[in-house]
């Protein structure tokens, strides 16, 4: 028997080949670089979900329609239970849209600068992407709002299957303006997704118009405001058709019990997540107005994190600085359209205060 190795690699999916999402992380004190809470869940979450874990029965699959969870957050949401997905973050409700909706052939429109993770997705389930720009203020003009979808109809089966809009958009924190989503949902033929992961430190959401919209989707996440990213929790509300077209992309059994069983429990917190965002909100003024003192310019964020030019100064420099200064931030300038920019998340007011000093230092 002839023993000849095979030493080829094997070729990877040509749409797997792009650089994807990390932030590098790096041991330092003070972590302002993913947008996460600071703090961790309340300690009487994590003592119910302790009892509740106690009780379940893992020898057997989970409720693969998510029965209670989907109750819970149509209850919190006034909407009908039909009218929720959930999945393991909003990432995978993003994979699970794209899954169900886009494909070869099909297209998705995206507003640059915008969420990576959009195109990401798009781009591991062979769906076409056509990017529109942003403003030099970083919103959508009607023009080019007009330009992209004509040339996302152009594409394959022609009309985009997803417009992908984030609101408030990671990474400039800036909420979409109620005209822009007004002419988005005129316009595009398939459907709207609007990514709301950080709609808890805004002024205002679209949920509301959901109900009269049957192409719109929202999405939303226990990431950020719930002080759980390591739960992986998100969902969409729409229409229950969509939601359908998505538990039939989904894997069986996705979503394990003892998530379902923490995402019920934590909606039972919300005064507590409020008074968090509450502390972040102030946290982010405090912040920009730091910002402002040294000089720099920042977009007038309604997330729980901040876009700001390092001006004159090389960006890249200013971040390797507050790294040697313990402060881990996310450097966005090497990054297209984003050159100059770095991105810091809001802490706790103790590592907000170090970020300050240490770019205060950096800056000398
Ligand atoms: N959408 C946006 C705009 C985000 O910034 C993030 C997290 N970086 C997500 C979705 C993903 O969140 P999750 O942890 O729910 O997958």
């Amino acid at each position: 028997m002839s023993g000849a190795g095979r030493n080829r690699p094997v070729p990877r999916f040509s749409g797997a080949l792009s650089s994807g999402y990390h932030s590098p992380q790096l041991e330092v004190a003070v972590r302002l670089n993913t947008n996460e809470a600071p703090e961790p869940p309340p300690r009487e979450f994590v003592a119910a979900l302790s009892a509740a874990v106690d009780k379940l029965a893992l020898n057997r699959y989970p409720d693969r329609r998510a029965t209670g969870l989907r109750a819970a957050l149509a209850d919190q949401h006034g909407v009908g239970a039909d009218q929720i997905f959930c999945a393991n973050g909003s990432n995978e409700v993003i994979q699970s849209l794209l899954l169900a909706y886009g494909g070869p052939g099909r297209s998705c429109v995206v507003f640059e600068p915008t969420y990576a993770l959009h195109s990401h997705i798009a781009r591991l389930t062979s769906t076409t992407i056509v990017e529109g720009e942003r403003d030099a203020g970083y919103l959508i003009a009607p023009s080019e709002l007009a330009a992209t979808l004509a040339r996302a109809a152009a594409v394959g089966e022609g009309e985009p299957a997803i417009v992908f809009l984030c609101s408030p958009n990671n990474p400039t924190g800036l909420i979409e303006p109620d005209e822009t989503v007004a002419a988005v949902l005129a316009a595009a033929p398939g459907l709207v997704v609007v990514d709301e992961a950080y709609v808890q430190f805004a002024r205002r959401s679209v949920l509301e118009l959901v109900g009269g919209n049957e192409n719109l989707v929202v999405l939303r996440t226990f990431s950020k405001t719930w002080s759980l990213a390591g739960l992986r929790l998100g969902y969409a509300i729409g229409a229950p058709d969509v939601v359908e077209a998505c538990f039939e992309a989904a894997l069986p059994y996705h979503l394990d019990a003892v998530q379902q069983e923490a995402g019920i429990l934590a909606v039972g917190f919300s005064a507590a997540m409020d008074a968090r965002v509450a502390r972040l909100v102030a946290g982010r003024a405090r912040v920009l107005a730091g910002l402002a003192t040294l000089g720099l310019d920042a977009t007038p964020s309604e997330s729980n994190f901040i876009l700001f030019s390092t001006g004159d100064r090389d960006a890249h420099a200013v971040w390797e600085g507050l790294v040697a200064r313990s402060v881990l931030i996310r450097d966005l300038s090497g990054w297209p359209r984003l050159g100059g920019h770095l991105r810091v998340t809001i802490g706790t007011p103790e590592e907000n205060d170090a970020f300050l000093a240490a770019l205060a230092e950096v800056l000398g």
